[in-house]
Formats: C-alpha cells, sequence, structure tokens
C-alpha cells in the first residue's frame, strides 16, 4: 500500500476524550485545531488490559520529552513497543507530569468540580469497561515541561498551531485514549482549553518502512511465563494459604575477587571522584570504577532500545 487511507476521524471537544481502537499497522494522528492545546494520552494492549503504556519505562529509554523516533513502550514484565511515533511537528511532549485530576483542582485552586484528566480518561474507558482505577500516567502531548535544578518540573506555554500533529503508528492491536486536558487554569493549554482532531489512517509501505526493527528479548514475559497468570477479579486482598515464595535466583551468593593495585593504582583509586561516598573501602570504590567504566564502553541504545553492545 503506497498511500494512507483514512478509516475514522473525530474532533475531541473541550472535556472529552475517545478510547478508539488502533490496530498494528495504524496510525493514530492527533492534531492542533486551534493551537496550544495539551492532549493526554493512554494506551492498553486491545486483547489484554493488563498490558498497559507506561510512561516510566518510556523515559527510562527516550528521556523526558519523546518525539519523533522514538518508542511507547509496556510495562514491565511485558516491555513491548506498544507506538513507534512517525511524526511530530511540535517536538515537544512530557512523560514527567501525570493527569490533572479532581484533586488537584480542589486542593490547590478551590473547585468542587472542574473538568481533569483522569475523570476524562475514566469516562472515555467505561466504553471498553475498564474502571475509574485502570486510568494510567499519561503521555502528555504538545505539554511543554522542562527539569530545573533542584529536582522541581516546570510547565511552560506551548507554541503550537493549527496543523501540528503527532503520529503513532501502532506496533500491536491498541485501547488508544486520547483526552483533551482539562487544564484551563494552568499554563499547560495557555489558559484555555480548545478542541483537537484525531484520526485513524492504515499505514502506507513507506511509513511502515521507517519504523526500526525491535528484537524481541528473552526477558520480555507474557502471562504465560507468569506464576500467576489470573486476573485477580474481586477487590479485597486476601493471603493465599499455600504460597511458597520462589524468588529468581535465590539464595543469591556473592564471590570476593582478589584484585592487586599497586601504589599509583591505589592512588587513583582513592582520588577517583566518588571515592568518598565508600568512606575508605576501596573494593566498594573499584566496583563503581569497574561498573562505571563498563557501562560507559558497552551500554548503548541504537533504535532507542538498551541494550549491550556485543564485540570487543
Ligand atoms: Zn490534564
Amino acid at each position: 500500500m503506497t498511500q494512507r487511507e483514512l478509516i475514522a476521524e473525530w474532533t475531541l471537544q473541550p472535556g472529552t476524550g475517545k478510547a478508539i481502537e488502533v490496530k498494528a499497522g495504524q496510525i493514530l494522528r492527533i492534531e492542533q485545531v486551534e493551537g496550544g492545546q495539551c492532549v493526554d494520552f493512554n494506551a492498553f494492549n486491545l486483547h489484554d488490559y493488563k498490558e498497559f503504556m507506561h510512561c516510566g519505562r518510556t523515559r527510562t529509554v527516550h528521556g523526558f520529552n519523546p518525539t519523533t523516533g522514538t518508542f511507547m513502550w509496556s510495562a514491565p514484565p511485558r516491555e513491548r513497543a506498544m507506538f513507534y511515533i512517525l511524526a511530530d511537528t511540535v517536538r515537544q511532549n512530557d512523560v514527567l507530569f501525570p493527569r490533572c485530576s479532581a484533586y488537584v483542582y480542589e486542593s490547590t485552586y478551590g473547585f468542587r468540580t472542574h473538568t481533569n484528566c483522569h475523570d476524562i480518561q475514566a469516562e472515555a474507558q467505561r466504553e471498553y469497561g475498564l474502571t475509574p482505577d485502570d486510568v494510567h500516567d499519561s503521555f502528555n502531548f504538545f505539554m511543554v515541561t522542562e527539569v530545573q535544578t533542584g529536582g522541581t518540573v516546570r510547565i511552560s506555554r506551548q507554541d503550537t498551531r493549527p496543523g501540528d500533529h503527532v503520529e503513532l503508528l501502532a506496533m500491536i492491536d491498541t485501547l488508544a485514549i486520547p483526552n483533551v486536558c482539562g487544564a484551563d487554569v494552568m499554563r499547560t493549554s495557555n489558559f484555555f482549553l480548545k478542541p483537537v482532531k484525531v484520526q485513524v489512517l492504515q499505514a502506507s509501505a513507506q511509513d511502515l518502512a521507517k519504523v526500526p526493527t525491535v528484537p524481541p528479548r528473552a526477558s520480555q514475559r507474557t502471562p504465560k511465563d507468569f506464576l500467576n497468570p489470573v486476573i485477580k477479579a474481586d477487590r479485597a486482598l486476601q493471603k493465599d494459604p499455600g504460597y511458597e515464595p520462589r524468588f529468581l535466583n535465590t539464595p543469591l551468593t556473592v564471590t570476593d575477587v582478589e584484585i592487586e593495585l599497586d601504589d599509583e593504582e591505589l592512588a587513583l583509586l582513592r582520588g577517583y571522584e566518588h571515592a568518598r561516598l565508600y568512606r575508605g573501602d576501596d573494593a566498594a570504590t573499584l566496583r563503581d570504577v569497574f561498573f562505571s567504566w563498563w557501562e560507559q564502553r558497552f551500554v548503548t541504545s541504537p533504535n532507542g532500545a538498551p541494550t549491550v553492545a556485543s564485540g570487543d
């Protein structure tokens, strides 16, 4: 297929969101109508909602502001690429902030009721039988954030225009839920809520050719690998009297390795920039030096996926 085919289209009004089936090989396009609107986003594996898009995993791999050429990952232990970001005309998205919620608007602003991303997501997800507890951390499109000295995060106004858009290519069958962020009293959407357009398109061959290969890993697990593959259907937590712990690789063993250093090497080691953390424990300092070197030498990230380089 050389051309994209439009499958469906919606305009989401302020205060709303929409649960949309986006199958593998289809593109979800989210577009500014007036400009200046943040769009929060949740996503699940369409065939198993326990696998969901994980902002923590995604920001670990791609940083705080993922854009074109990166993936959205599902949570461990599945850790699959759910979407590939094919296009992003603004290149300003956020995976640091959680969705805004009723609590935020009441506690900070004094509103007893206020449109908010959590409640919008919950209501949109209800169309597929999910509950407010199933809403997860959102990927925030067009949200401008920056980490400041000291670790706080600052939200800034955005400079998006009509027609600015992101395009997400689904790598697996998904239920994708974009919503118009309800933050009209913050800088997030320049203090006013606007509609956004969403489309589902069939990807062209050229689109598919842009996606880097994501090699499968033995550590990626699905329910067939779980000791408990059953989804819990009731809410109360009760102890399983038959439970026997089966922790991986336990008991863990420690092997001492003898390393000889001459005076010059020992002086270098004790002068190492992080040595003070170990308060004179040379072995601990040497472990730090060794693993720091190993990390620099062998940990690389082709295709956006963390990996360890083979070779010398
Ligand atoms: Zn919001």
